[in-house]
């Protein structure tokens, strides 16, 4: 998250007035705290299919090189998927703000939960040469979510997962059914965990943990509040399980379709 801006901020000393706000928001902010904060949040979320397309561009550059047309074909292909990405994200970003007051109500389609891991997955894989990511599905799982939104929450816990552990640990991600009917998707790490004081602090706008295994990391503590947003929206609920210096389990637990349908239903009722 934020990974180019804050260290670029870094350098010019930007950061220490994202910092500030953190000690700010108590109290009023102002007009120009708010629109610091919303582009952001902007920023934040077309950095990922932004340094996909890159990514995807180099690797097309070095293909051609060698004049391999089918896998260029198929980078190219990836490459468009990532543009419709960023595009699709643009119009949303346009009013981000909403997703987190609740007023932009997701756009809910029916979704197997493990096709769109899988494609999330491979999409991250293909970026990240130092983790292996492994992804375990129980059973097929339909859901009723908004995909580029869900897609969002799985790409900011699987980069932090990546961030917050060493290199060559593995991420590993299960999706299953609860024994309440629920879709559980987690993310587990063997990172730096998060200590018990600051399990709840973490999901706040701007929270970053300030260590030294943490200060050189990039980032401005707006991913997990985003995610917290979204999967409340879903009807859901997220979580972190830890232990400082072993590693982190976040989680995120969806209404099934039948039951996110009765769900939905009633307050669209009094639309
Ligand atoms: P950012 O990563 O941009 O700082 P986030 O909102 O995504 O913002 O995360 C907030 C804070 O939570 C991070 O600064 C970090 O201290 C902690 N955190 C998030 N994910 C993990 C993880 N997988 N392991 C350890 N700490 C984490």
């Amino acid at each position: 998250a934020f990974h180019a801006q804050v260290h670029t901020s870094a350098k010019t000393g930007k950061a220490a007035r994202m910092a500030g706000c953190v000690i700010d928001i108590t109290g009023r902010k102002t007009l120009e705290q708010q629109k610091n904060e919303f582009i952001e949040m902007v920023s934040h979320e077309l950095k990922t299919p932004a340094t996909g397309i890159k990514a995807y561009g180099q690797l097309l550059q070095d293909r051609f090189l060698h004049n391999d047309p089918e896998t260029n074909l198929r980078l190219i292909a990836k490459q468009n998927k990532l543009t419709n990405r960023l595009i699709n994200l643009l119009n949303r970003l346009l009013d981000s703000t909403r997703v987190v007051d609740g007023s932009l109500k997701p756009h809910l389609e029916k979704a197997d939960i493990n096709v769109l891991i899988r494609e999330y997955v491979d999409d991250l894989q293909s970026l990240t040469q130092n983790h292996q990511l492994n992804f375990r599905a129980a059973e097929k799982q339909i859901v009723l979510v908004d995909k580029e939104q869900i897609g969002q929450v799985l790409t900011n816990l699987i980069s932090n997962a990546i961030k917050y552990s060493p290199e060559g640990g593995d991420i590993n991600i299960t999706s299953e059914t609860t024994n309440d009917g629920q879709c559980m998707v987690s993310i587990a790490d063997t990172g730096i965990g998060i200590d018990d004081s600051e399990k709840k602090k973490i999901f706040e706008r701007f929270f970053r943990k300030n260590n030294d295994s943490t200060r050189s990391s990039t980032g401005v503590g707006l991913g997990l509040y985003i995610c917290d947003a979204i999967i409340r929206q879903h009807g859901g609920e997220i979580g972190v399980k830890s232990q400082a210096g072993k590693g982190s389990v976040f989680y995120f637990l969806l209404p099934h379709h039948e039951a996110a349908i009765v769900n939905m239903a009633k307050p669209s009722d009094n639309d």
